[in-house]
């Protein structure tokens, strides 16, 4: 017994060239195996198979996505929405209280578990987290995390952070996720250990992450150590001196984005730092609710979209979303940028976008590929 079924949906994307209008996925199902047979303009489709059932899926059809920016050990931490600065208080403090664990992290694989999403970027903290990521069966990165303001610590932690990536990187196996490694920030980690990290990355070829211009008072921050964001890391980087300049282009100064990191939120900046992101070829990533909910700002889509930037979606943690459903993130972003944003172009994001986040290549919907692997967007 054949049964052949035609989905369509507003867009649909096989995970090569640009989502199309207009078109549909041909699924066959043969003694309970379900399989793409065609994926072609909806007209086409139902010509070459008149019998099929027409069926709408919904918003999109396209492989499964990809949740480039995650921080699963927080996965405990209560929605916290409020000021940047308040976040990272609240982040502080539930770090103290033992709670970013394994655990955490194993409910927040249950979210990913519930989307069919496998392929994620995460950035962690805990060793026993990285160990069990590595031995999952998740895809992706885990960036071992760097906070080290203090010049001072820049061998000791260098030196640390070197031992910890020789232990996580023998773990590592073909297919499941890679180590990558991610200093926290430009101003929470001290310039000579970013120059070193990088320099580690680039001669080990680790994938990098690093949050840049998240929240608006950056900008003060570097140009002249002033503002909410200095108040709150005074304590903790009394040395700090501020470079003059935007975020991005400190990290151009340094010779960071020519080793070209995967940049997160870039949420504050202008069009010189777009400019740098597309002369070294940075990916983006987008995490909209978490910018709303931490008061940061609208990211410039339109913007990174002028200069051909890559653009990637993830949720961010618990703490600053209210989940981890990237279907959600996706929702938002529309919500966000309205016209500014076609339902196109997010797809390709949360698909491509993602996977070049995270230096791989996405899965192709075609001829013979399992119905398991259509992820569908409603
Ligand atoms: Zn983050």
């Amino acid at each position: 017994m054949i049964d052949r079924k035609l989905l369509t949906a507003d867009v649909v994307y096989n995970g090569l060239g640009i989502p199309r209008l207009g078109a549909g996925v041909a699924l066959q199902t043969v003694q309970a195996e379900t399989q793409i047979i065609a994926v072609d303009e909806l007209e086409q489709l139902k010509s070459q198979f008149p019998d099929a059932r027409l069926e709408n899926a919904g918003l999109a059809l396209s492989p499964a996505p990809v949740n480039a920016h995650m921080h699963l050990d927080l996965s405990s931490m209560p929605f916290s929405p409020g000021s940047y600065e308040d976040f990272i208080r609240k982040v502080i403090g539930h770090d103290r209280s033992g709670k970013r664990n394994l655990e955490a992290a194993k409910d927040g694989i249950i979210q990913l578990q519930k989307q069919g999403i496998d392929t994620i970027g995460d950035i962690v903290t805990e060793e026993d987290v990285m160990v069990y990521l590595l031995r999952s069966e998740l895809k992706g990165v885990a960036y071992w995390e760097v906070f080290a303001p203090d010049p001072a610590d820049a061998d000791q932690e260098f030196n640390e952070t070197v031992r910890l990536l020789k232990r996580f990187k023998e773990l590592e196996r073909p297919g499941g996720m890679r180590v990558g490694l991610s200093p926290h920030t430009p101003h929470t980690v001290s310039e000579p250990l970013l120059k070193k990290l990088v320099t580690l990355a680039k001669q080990n070829q680790l994938p990098l992450q690093i949050h840049v211009a998240e929240s608006a008072h950056e900008l003060a921050l570097y140009k002249d150590a002033s503002g909410p964001l200095w108040e709150l890391y005074k304590p903790f980087m009394p040395y700090w001196q501020a470079p003059g300049v935007s975020p991005v282009q400190y990290l151009k100064e340094l010779n960071v984005l020519e080793a070209q990191p995967t940049l997160i939120h870039m949420v504050n900046v202008d069009e010189n730092d777009v400019k740098a992101v597309q002369t070294s070829g940075c990916v983006v990533v987008h995490c909209p609710r978490s910018n709303t909910a931490l008061e940061c700002g609208r990211f410039p889509w339109e913007l990174y979209a002028k200069h051909g930037i890559t653009v990637a979606l993830g949720t961010d943690s618990s703490g600053s979303s209210p989940n981890l459903v990237l279907a959600e993130e996706l929702q938002a972003a529309r919500n966000l940028h309205g016209e500014k944003a076609s339902l196109q172009g997010l797809i390709w994001s949360a698909v491509k976008g993602g996977y070049r986040a995270l230096g791989m290549n996405p899965p192709k919907l075609t001829r013979g590929t399992n119905a398991s692997e259509l992820y569908i967007w409603t």
